[in-house]
C-alpha cells in the first residue's frame, strides 16, 4: 500500500473513513493536521497558544508552520504507510508536500471526497466530538444516551461541540477549503493518474467500499 491523501471539506466524513482505513491496515498511521492542532490548544504548548485563535474562527495556519510539522511527524513514522487527513490543505501546501514525497520516494494515491454544500452543513449542526480523542459522533445518537455516553474509541465521557464548527464559523471554514481546493487538486493530480473523487452521500460503509476499489486500481 501507498501513503493516501484523504481529501474533502469539513463533515465530508474524513474521520469516519481514516478510521475505517486504520481499523483495517495495521501499517497505516493516521497524520491528523487538525487533530494534532487542537491537541496542543488543549494541552496549552507553545504552538497551541500560537494557533488557538485561529482555529477557533476556522481560519488556516501558515503553510510553513504545517509544512515543517507535517514533514517532521513523516519522518518520525517513516517506516508506515501514512493517511494524511487535512493535509496538504492549500496550494502551496500541495507544492511542498510533492517535492517532499518526490524527494523521500513515497509514493501516494489521493482520495477525495464529494458531498454537496446543503448535506455538509446539515450534517455539522448534527455532530459533536469527543473532547479527550476527537472522535466524531451524531447530536441524534447521543440524545439516546446522553447521560451514559462512553466515546467508542478512547472511553471518555467528555463530549462538545468543536468551537470551530458553528454555523458561522463553517461557512468561512467552506470558503477556505473551495478557494483551494482546485489548486489542491492541480498540484496534486497533475502529474499521474492516482487521483479518485468518491461520492461521500452514501452509507459510511459504501464510501469506505468505493475507496477500497479506486486503491486497488492504482497498485
Ligand atoms: P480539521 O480538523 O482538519 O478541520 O482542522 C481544524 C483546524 O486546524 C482548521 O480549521 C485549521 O485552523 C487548522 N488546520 C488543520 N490542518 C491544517 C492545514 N493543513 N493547514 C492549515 N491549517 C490547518
Amino acid at each position: 500500500m501507498a501513503d493516501i491523501v484523504l481529501l474533502g471539506p469539513p463533515g465530508s466524513g474524513k474521520g469516519t473513513q481514516a478510521q475505517l482505513l486504520l481499523d483495517s491496515q495495521p501499517n497505516l498511521a493516521h497524520l491528523s493536521t487538525g487533530n494534532i492542532l487542537r491537541e496542543a490548544v488543549k494541552s496549552s504548548t507553545k504552538l497551541g497558544l500560537e494557533v488557538k485563535s485561529l482555529l477557533d474562527k476556522g481560519q488556516l495556519v501558515s503553510d510553513e508552520l504545517v509544512n515543517s510539522l507535517v514533514f517532521e511527524w513523516v519522518n518520525n513514522h517513516a517506516s508506515k504507510d501514512i493517511l494524511f487527513d487535512g493535509f496538504p490543505r492549500t496550494g502551496t501546501q500541495a507544492l511542498a508536500f510533492h517535492d517532499f514525497m518526490q524527494a523521500n520516494n513515497r509514493a501516494y494515491k489521493v482520495i477525495e471526497l464529494d458531498v454537496p454544500e446543503s448535506e455538509l452543513l446539515d450534517r455539522i449542526r448534527k455532530r459533536c466530538t469527543c473532547a479527550s480523542c476527537g472522535y466524531v459522533d451524531k447530536v441524534s445518537d447521543l440524545k439516546e444516551s446522553k447521560n451514559n455516553w462512553v466515546c467508542p474509541s478512547c472511553g471518555s465521557q467528555e463530549i462538545v461541540v468543536r468551537s470551530d464548527d458553528r454555523e458561522d464559523i463553517v461557512k468561512d471554514r467552506f470558503l477556505v477549503y473551495n478557494s483551494e481546493v482546485r489548486s489542491l487538486r492541480e498540484h496534486l493530480c497533475g502529474s499521474f493518474g492516482g487521483c479518485f473523487r468518491i461520492n461521500g452521500v452514501q452509507e459510511a460503509s459504501k464510501v469506505y467500499q468505493d475507496i477500497l476499489d479506486a486503491l486497488e486500481q492504482v497498485k
